[in-house]
């Protein structure tokens, strides 16, 4: 799709002079009304300093922002969506196995499970939806791409092991993507289990329990004996009633994709779980760029369902294309409509190529701040040692000056990751500064195409000094 030239002076918020003057500078005689093509956006774009966004089509249908919407007549309340996080070997699978087979009977005796992302289980006939893929990975990549299907993350830790770092790094997902959030202090049943020093080690996070006056709730449970589970349910729900979650199952679906592969005999399958409407067999539906028809919905019990109303997940059979996972999937009223859609999408991904190498670089942060657009710095912190990330983040703290400040999103002990990556990306103008540490190449490599900056020191006066220089709108192109 090409762009005028008034178009783009419009759009980067240019007089049309200016960038027919640019064009002159490139030995481009160019009008008004001349085409530009994807090059010349590019060159444009790097020449005016510019991060090109492209809207993203589906945000244009009206019928996405009227899902969203909160006045409608028919809102209904839904389940609660969950995500379960922390630690290696701290018993999320457990309890998500815990979970599904002891309370799978509420719901329907003799059924055998299937797993296709997420189940859902009843509590005194009350509705949970688990998501099953434990980690956080699955839960940021979801947030990167502008969707999110949980509505409360449980964060596990276990009592005999206590806070470790992706107990930290899960906390930290959590709260930049405004999830609330529940302590499930898991392995209660071990005798050197030491609740108390979840406690305190979590509140030194700031995740403070509310019998010590905080706003987070801590159940201890033990994913083997299944000793506090009905209590950690309790828990949730209340915690769902106090977000008054509510959907319309009235109109057209939409959903988000959680998992979704290419299975022999059945093609492309997607799991979804509904969060407006009701997605019904049948429906055309779009899904980024792929689209079709809802020729089958699997459920989780591996029962062929006709329907599946807010919150309740399913596994779509019909799609052209395996959608990624965090893609949402909309259905529409005819085949014509939905291939539209996938078409203008796939369009859209083309242009969105585009701007990946002209997202914010700390030379125009630094700009941002010196403008007074920025107010955080957001940025992630990998050190080598405990030592010298407390020296940074001690320092870093002592830096913040009346305009400006530093926000620490996250921060560790280790390499660079593909997690610190997605974190950064999920989070706007975010950067990660590694001391004595590196990125892998695959790391690298994500972060260039996301478009994430990483910068490495191995003195921590370099690092504070490019902060400051960041900080101060000062920073020199050098870096
Ligand atoms: P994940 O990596 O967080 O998914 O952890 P797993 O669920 O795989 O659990 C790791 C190990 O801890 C396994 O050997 C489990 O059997 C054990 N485990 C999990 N929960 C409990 C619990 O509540 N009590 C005890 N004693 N062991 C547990």
């Amino acid at each position: 799709e090409e762009v005028r030239v008034y178009e783009f002076a419009e759009k980067a918020g240019k007089s049309v002079a200016d960038v027919i003057k640019v064009l002159f500078n490139l030995g481009m005689m160019a009008t008004k009304n001349d085409f530009l093509d994807k090059e010349t956006i590019e060159i444009l774009a790097e020449e005016f300093g510019l991060e090109i966004k492209v809207k993203d089509v589906l945000e244009e249908l009206d019928y996405v922002s009227a899902y969203d919407a909160i006045e409608d007549d028919y809102l209904e309340e839904r389940p609660p969506v969950i995500t379960i996080m922390g630690h290696v070997d701290h018993g999320k699978t457990s309890l998500l196995d815990f979970i599904r087979h002891s309370k799978i009977a509420e719901r329907e005796a003799g059924g055998i499970t299937q797993h296709i992302g997420a189940y859902m289980i009843q509590k005194d006939g009350k509705k949970i939806t688990f998501i099953d893929t434990p980690g956080h990975e699955a839960f940021t990549e979801m947030r990167a791409r502008g969707t999110q299907a949980t509505d409360i993350a449980i964060i596990v830790v276990a009592a005999d092991d206590g806070v470790k770092p992706q107990t930290v790094e899960a906390v930290n997902h959590a709260k930049n993507a405004d999830i609330p959030m529940i302590v499930a202090v898991n392995k209660i049943d071990k005798p050197d289990a030491n609740p108390d020093l979840v406690k305190s080690q979590m509140a030194e996070l700031g995740i403070t329990p509310s019998e010590w006056g905080g706003e987070y709730e801590f159940v201890n449970v033990s994913a083997k004996t299944g000793e506090g589970v009905d209590e950690l349910l309790d828990t949730i729900l209340l915690q769902a009633e106090l977000m008054e979650l509510k959907a319309n199952p009235k109109r057209e679906a939409k959903a988000v994709v959680i998992e979704s592969s290419l299975e022999k005999g059945r093609g492309p399958v997607a799991t979804v779980i509904v969060k407006n409407g009701t997605l019904k067999v049948g429906d055309h539906v779009v899904c980024g760029v792929a689209y079709g028809r809802a020729r089958a919905i699997i459920d989780d019990m591996g029962k062929m369902v006709k329907t599946r109303t807010p919150s309740e997940p399913g596994m779509v059979v019909g799609l052209d294309k395996v959608p990624p996972a965090g893609e949402i999937m909309i259905a529409v009223k005819d085949a014509e409509t939905a291939r539209m859609y996938a078409e203008r999408r796939a369009e859209y991904e083309r242009q969105k190529e585009l701007s990946k190498t002209t997202k914010v670089t700390l030379e125009e942060l630094s700009q941002l701040v010196k403008e007074g657009q920025l107010k955080k710095l957001p940025v992630i912190i990998k050190a080598d040692t405990q030592g010298s990330l407390e020296a940074i983040k001690g320092s870093l703290d002592k830096l913040k000056n009346e305009e400006v400040k530093v926000d620490v999103i996250h921060s560790g002990v280790g390499a660079i990751s593909e997690s610190d990556v997605t974190l950064a990306d999920a989070s706007e103008n975010a950067v990660i500064l590694g001391f004595n540490v590196r990125p892998t190449g695959s790391v690298k490599e994500k972060a260039k195409q996301l478009g994430v900056t990483i910068k490495t020191y191995s003195i921590i006066y370099d690092l504070l000094d490019d902060v400051k220089a960041l900080l101060s709108g000062m920073l020199s192109p050098v870096i």
